[in-house]
């Protein structure tokens, strides 16, 4: 017996990975920077921790204000959710009316969100080493979105190739979900002015070390923005709470630990690719906080079993395309040395 309403009855939830004690485990399975918030998050917090009985600024004008600034843009042109998945949700139920497409190998929520809201949804398939190829979406038609870099691959599409797309299609909605540019690429933020049809999302989870404060944002013209707010003030206005608030301010006055800590993630990023390549892993050339890498002798199946059973949590996705491989979010370089031991382990087991 249900009381659920009928439509609702066939909807495939996201699956998040694993949260674990890591007293026991070195995670590397959600993508989330392993080096704790800036040194000023914890005392804005506790401040803003003294004001929990009254609701939160719904203007997130402490946030909103440095961030807007930081990005270069208006404030009319910021829109701020609690997390990035909250603006993608308002993005799937609000600009879809025509459908939208999305690659095969992506961002899981893009088919999640399509079916609760039971969108119109065309997935197009990458090309066979995961890049992407705009070209395949001109003949469709309403909402574009993709992630760039791309997850769970990493692949960066250059800007020329997206300013063409949104060019030959005014009138179609272009989504870039940018949750891992600070990690590599150019951010689409500076051209919202010069595209109408452009709406680039970001997050504080993934660069920001703030993934578990739920804070991400949506940039784009002052309509697209005021829409997605009409969306907003018809769920819940107060959508990002006092404590996220003030972690979020607290963490734009740091922007040097920020970009310290990024930088440590491209380095640590880099020398695993060359260790994994070492070890005879194949990967593409992420460009994000993770690695995508597949080994020829075993299965990514197997491998992740084999690591979790040495304490070591990676992402495995079991689908078609991807599942000879495993996502290695990026750790610390301790981390990083313990994983390429152990794998250096298990695959001398496999050698023999
Ligand atoms: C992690 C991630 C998000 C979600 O980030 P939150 O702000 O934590 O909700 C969105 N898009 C992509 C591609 C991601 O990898």
């Amino acid at each position: 017996m249900t009381f659920l309403n009928q439509k609702y009855l066939t909807l495939t939830p996201y699956t998040p990975g694993e949260q674990v004690d890591e007293q026991e485990y070195i995670k590397l399975n959600t993508n989330e920077s392993p080096y704790v918030p800036a040194p000023g998050v914890q005392e804005a917090v506790a401040e803003a921790s003294q004001k929990l009985n009254r609701y939160s600024d719904i203007a997130v004008e402490v946030v909103a204000k440095p961030l807007a600034q930081y990005l270069g843009v208006k404030q009319e042109q910021l829109f701020l959710g609690n997390g990035s998945d909250e603006v993608l949700s308002y993005i799937f139920q609000g600009f879809t009316e025509k459908g939208i497409a999305f690659p095969d190998v992506t961002y899981g929520f893009y088919q999640v969100y399509s079916g609760l809201y039971q969108v119109d949804a065309t997935v197009v398939s990458l090309n066979e080493d995961f890049s992407l190829d705009l070209k395949e979406y001109d003949e469709l038609k309403g909402t574009v979105i993709f992630a760039n870099p791309n997850a769970p691959t990493g692949i960066y599409l250059s800007q020329e190739g997206i300013c063409e797309f949104l060019e030959r299609h005014p009138d179609r909605l272009v989504v870039v979900d940018e949750a891992y540019i600070d990690f590599g690429g150019k951010s689409m933020v500076s051209l919202i002015d010069q595209y109408k049809n452009l709406l680039v999302v970001g997050t504080f989870s993934k660069s920001r070390q703030l993934a578990g404060a739920r804070l991400g944002f949506g940039v784009g013209n002052t309509e697209l923005i005021a829409d997605l707010n009409r969306l907003r003030f018809s769920l819940n206005p107060y959508n990002v709470n006092s404590l996220t608030q003030a972690a979020g301010g607290a963490v734009l006055q740091e922007q040097a630990y920020v970009d310290q800590k990024i930088q440590e993630t491209i380095q640590v990023r880099e020398w695993s690719k060359q260790e994994l390549t070492k070890l005879g892993f194949e990967q593409t050339d992420s460009q994000g906080n993770f690695l995508f890498a597949k080994h020829p002798k075993l299965a990514g199946e197997t491998l992740f079993h084999a690591l979790r059973e040495k304490k070591i949590l990676v992402r495995w996705f079991n689908q078609p395309r991807t599942k000879d491989y495993l996502r290695i979010t990026v750790g610390t370089q301790e981390q990083m040395e313990r994983l390429i031991a152990v794998l250096t382990t298990i695959l001398e087991g496999v050698d023999a």
